[in-house]
C-alpha cells in the first residue's frame, strides 16, 4: 500500500527546503519498489518538474504508462536503444565524444533538431561520466550539433550521506569549475544538479537549479544517521492477511531446517508472503510482523512464498489484517528494521519488494490506482 499523500507531502517539504529549485523525481528500480507509473505521476501532478530512472526501459515504460513529463536516463544507455529514447522524447545522459557522436546520427536519422541531453561529468565517484577536463569537449560537441541540445550538466556525490562533507564540498567545486568552463566557452550548460536525497537534505539548494530526490521522495532517510526532514514520512506498507491458523504443541518444529521448535503450546499464523516477494529470508527467527497494532515474530524460516508467524495476544483468524514492513505503531518493522536485520540498507530492501506484489495507492485514504505486474489500473 503506497500512501501518495505521504509522496506529496515529502515533494513540498523537499521543495521548501531547495528554495525554488526543481524536484527531480527519481522513480528508477520501479520508484523504489513503489510502482513507477503512478508515482511517476503522481509526483509530476504534485510539484516534481521532471522524472529520472536508470536505464531507457525504465523510461519507455512511464511513456507506455502515459506519462508526457520530462524524463533523464542517468545511466550509461546502449547506442541501440538511443532510437527509442528520443523516439520517445526521453533525455538521455551522455559523457564521451563517441556517445555524442552517436546519439548526434541517431537525432539527425530521426528528423530531430534539439533532442535534449544531460552531460554527466565524473567528480570522484569514479563511476559514469565525462573527467571535469574532458568535459568541455563534450560538451563542445553537443552544443555545436545542429541535432542535440545540452539540457543539463550534473554530477552524482559518492559521500553525501558520510559524516564528513568535505569529498562532497570538493565534488561540487569541481563541478562548479566544470560549469564555469563551459559558460567561458559560450556554452549554455542548462539545469546544473548535484544532490541526491542526502545532498539535498545538508546542502538544500546549494549551487543547483535542481535536486534529484530518490530515497527522500518515498519517505526513507538516505542513512540512520541523517534524519528525514520534518513533516516527511514513509509512504509504503507491506500487507498481507493471515491465510490460516494453527495450534502448535511443544516440541513441534515451523518451515524448512526445523529451525524453530515451539516450547509449550503456541498459536501461529500463516502468511501468504516470502522471500519472493521481497520478504528477505535472512529475517527468519529474528523479525516480526504488526498483527492489531502488536509485534507477532517470525517463526522458522521465511518460505520463498509462506511465512509463519508466532499470533500476539490478539483475535487473530484467516483474514486477519498484517503489516509486515510499515509504520512501527501497526507492529510492523520499518524498512530499516529489515536492513539492520539483513546488513544491508533500506534502498535494498524497498528496491527488493517484488513484482507479483500488486500495490495498492491511496490518496485521502482511499484507493485511487491499482498496479500488477506492470499493469496499472487508475480507479479514479
Ligand atoms: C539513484 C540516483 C539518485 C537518487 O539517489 P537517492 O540517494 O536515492 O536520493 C540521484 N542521482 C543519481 C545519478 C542516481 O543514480
Amino acid at each position: 500500500v503506497v500512501d501518495l499523500d505521504a509522496i506529496h507531502a515529502n515533494i513540498d517539504v523537499v521543495r521548501r527546503h531547495v528554495d525554488g529549485a526543481h524536484v527531480i523525481a527519481v522513480v528508477k528500480a520501479n520508484a523504489y519498489g513503489h510502482g513507477a507509473v503512478v508515482v511517476g505521476r503522481s509526483a509530476i501532478d504534485h510539484g516534481a518538474s521532471m522524472l529520472a530512472v536508470a536505464c531507457v526501459d525504465e523510461a519507455l515504460e512511464l511513456r507506455s504508462g502515459g506519462i508526457s513529463a520530462p524524463i533523464l536516463v542517468l545511466g550509461p544507455a546502449d547506442p541501440a536503444e538511443y532510437v527509442a529514447a528520443f523516439g520517445a522524447g526521453v533525455m538521455l545522459s551522455l559523457a564521451t565524444l563517441e556517445q555524442v557522436a552517436g546519439a548526434e546520427r541517431v537525432a539527425e536519422r530521426c528528423g530531430l533538431n534539439n533532442a535534449t541531453v544531460h552531460l554527466k561529468v565524473e567528480t570522484g565517484m569514479n563511476r559514469y561520466g565525462a573527467r571535469p577536463e574532458e568535459a568541455l569537449d563534450v560538451a563542445r560537441l553537443i552544443a555545436g550539433s545542429e541535432h542535440l541540445h545540452l539540457g543539463g550538466v550534473f554530477t552524482h556525490f559518492a559521500d553525501a550521506d558520510g559524516e564528513d562533507l568535505t569529498f562532497t564540498d570538493q565534488q561540487v567545486q569541481a563541478l562548479v569549475r566544470t560549469v564555469e568552463m563551459l559558460v567561458r566557452a559560450g556554452i549554455d550548460p542548462g539545469t546544473v544538479h548535484t544532490s541526491n536525497t542526502a545532498g539535498t537534505f545538508r546542502l538544500g539548494r546549494g549551487v543547483s537549479q535542481a535536486v534529484r530526490l530518490g530515497i527522500g521522495l518515498y519517505g526513507l532517510s538516505p542513512d540512520p544517521s541523517i534524519p528525514l526532514l520534518p513533516g516527511m514520512r514513509p509512504a509504503l506498507s507491506l500487507r498481507t492477511r493471515v491465510a490460516q491458523v494453527r495450534q502448535l504443541q511443544r516440541g513441534d518444529t515451523v518451515s524448512y531446517g526445523r529451525t524453530w521448535r515451539a516450547d509449550g503450546d503456541e498459536n501461529v499464523a500463516l502468511l501468504p508472503i516470502g522471500y519472493a516477494d521481497g520478504l528477505r529470508r535472512a529475517v527468519s527467527n529474528q523479525g516480526w510482523v504488526g498483527i492489531g497494532g502488536q509485534q507477532a515474530p517470525i517463526r522458522g524460516r521465511v518460505c520463498m512464498d509462506q511465512v509463519v508467524v508466532g499470533r500476539p495476544e490478539v483475535d487473530v483468524r484467516a483474514g486477519t489484517a498484517v503489516t509486515v514492513i510499515g509504520d512501527p505503531s501497526t507492529g510492523a518493522m520499518t524498512m530499516e528494521d529489515v536492513a539492520r536485520l539483513t546488513g544491508t540498507i533500506n534502498y535494498e530492501i524497498a528496491t527488493g519488494i517484488a513484482a507479483r506484489v500488486p500495490r495498492w495507492y491511496l490518496v485521502g485514504e482511499r484507493p485511487v490506482a491499482h498496479a500488477k505486474g506492470g499493469t496499472v489500473r487508475w480507479l479514479s
